[in-house]
């Protein structure tokens, strides 16, 4: 049975008294939402944290404001609160699938949406207990040298395997950052590096307060996520599309795929392809075959690599169709 290590928990009432607690405990001390990822990360020494500050009665990141504007999402708001907001439904169908599709419901039940963007990247030879890691000599990403995908490689190559992801960046998400700093917020898409160690560009004395979706505004989304089991598992190909039309045509797209490097990555010459026309058969068609070529699986996750590049056509057409006039929006 694998145990949590020793820590010291607080539990802050407010966004100032969690960042005051961050300020003088420094780089022991770590934030917790709902614990779903970092509680399973503590046992097997993933990560260590000398001091957890909790979240969970912070009431200002609970809150979710659904108006006009679009969503704003509290970063401790639990994914099953915004899975089944009837708003959200109704108006972001493809971001309450997406998030209907992470883990099962009493983890969606704990878990957040905040917890969910900054989710650590994984690997095979990362996420195994300690003594599985220390069988191995473990790797570059904790505790050892090499990065045992490709040891010829000077950086860490996890994946980023959130499921909200690629659906948030699709949609144009912004994030709202705290600390004794004061705040900013950045575009979602600019929160993440290509290393699977660095993964952020957020600071770790950086608390994530919220995340806000523009107001749909003739903008809808799909999500495709490739795994083993249906019942439960992390996405090892993810695909998050999104398009505006203007009459019979697309003015805008974003395809983002998920899973397959350390950071989101963009589609961009799919998203190029589908501007100026109807989203059929053709034009969905050459889209995922050139939305495949920034698709670089390595092999460290579930099934060949190779097989999750070719699957990348098949789940970008699959996203693509869903938004495709008469595709069947938010559950394919
Ligand atoms: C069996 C199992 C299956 C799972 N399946 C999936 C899956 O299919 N898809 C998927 O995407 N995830 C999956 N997860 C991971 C996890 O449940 C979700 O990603 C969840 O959304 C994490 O949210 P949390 O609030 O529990 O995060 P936490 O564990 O609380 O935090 C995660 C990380 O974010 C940091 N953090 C959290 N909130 C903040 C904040 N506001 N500001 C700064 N730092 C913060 C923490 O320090 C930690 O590093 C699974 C987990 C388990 C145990």
């Amino acid at each position: 049975m694998m145990r949590l290590p020793k820590f010291r928990y607080f539990a802050p009432t407010s966004v100032k008294e969690a960042l005051r607690i961050r300020a003088g405990e420094g780089e022991d001390a770590s934030f917790v939402a709902g614990g779903t990822d970092l509680y399973p990360n503590m046992k097997r020494r993933q990560q260590t944290p000398k001091v957890v500050i909790g979240l969970a009665r912070i009431a200002a990141l609970r809150k979710l404001r659904a108006g006009a504007d679009g969503l704003a999402i509290g970063a401790a708001v639990p994914l099953s609160d915004i899975e089944h907001h009837r708003r959200v439904r109704r108006e972001y169908p493809g971001l309450a699938h997406a998030i209907a599709e992470i883990s099962t419901p009493p983890l969606r039940n704990m878990g957040t949406l905040g917890g969910n963007v900054l989710l650590d990247t994984r690997c095979n030879y990362y996420d195994q207990n300690y003594e599985w890691r220390q069988a191995i000599d473990f790797c570059m990403k904790k505790d050892g040298a090499i990065c045992w995908v490709a040891p010829g490689s000077p950086k860490c190559l996890a994946i980023q395997s959130a499921d909200s992801v690629p659906v948030l960046i699709a949609l144009r998400a912004r994030v709202t950052l705290a600390s004794g700093d004061g705040v900013r917020e950045v575009a979602l898409e600019d929160l993440y590096r290509n290393d699977g160690i660095h993964y952020l560009t957020k600071r770790p004395d950086e608390l994530l307060t919220e995340i806000r979706v523009p107001s749909a505004d003739g903008w809808t989304a799909s999500y495709r996520k490739l795994r083993r089991r249906g019942a439960f598992d992390f996405p090892v190909l993810s695909v998050g599309a999104a398009v505006r039309t203007e009459g019979a045509v697309v003015a805008e797209a974003r395809i983002v795929l998920g899973a397959v490097s350390s950071s989101p990555v963009r589609a961009d010459r799919a998203e190029r392809i589908l501007v100026g026309r109807a989203l059929d058969l053709a034009a969905i068609t050459e889209a995922s075959e050139a939305a495949a070529g920034p698709s670089r699986p390595m092999d460290n996750a579930d099934f060949s690599f190779l097989w999750r590049k070719e699957m990348t056509k098949k789940w970008v057409a699959a996203a693509l169709s869903e938004l495709a006039p008469g595709g069947r929006r938010g559950r394919p």
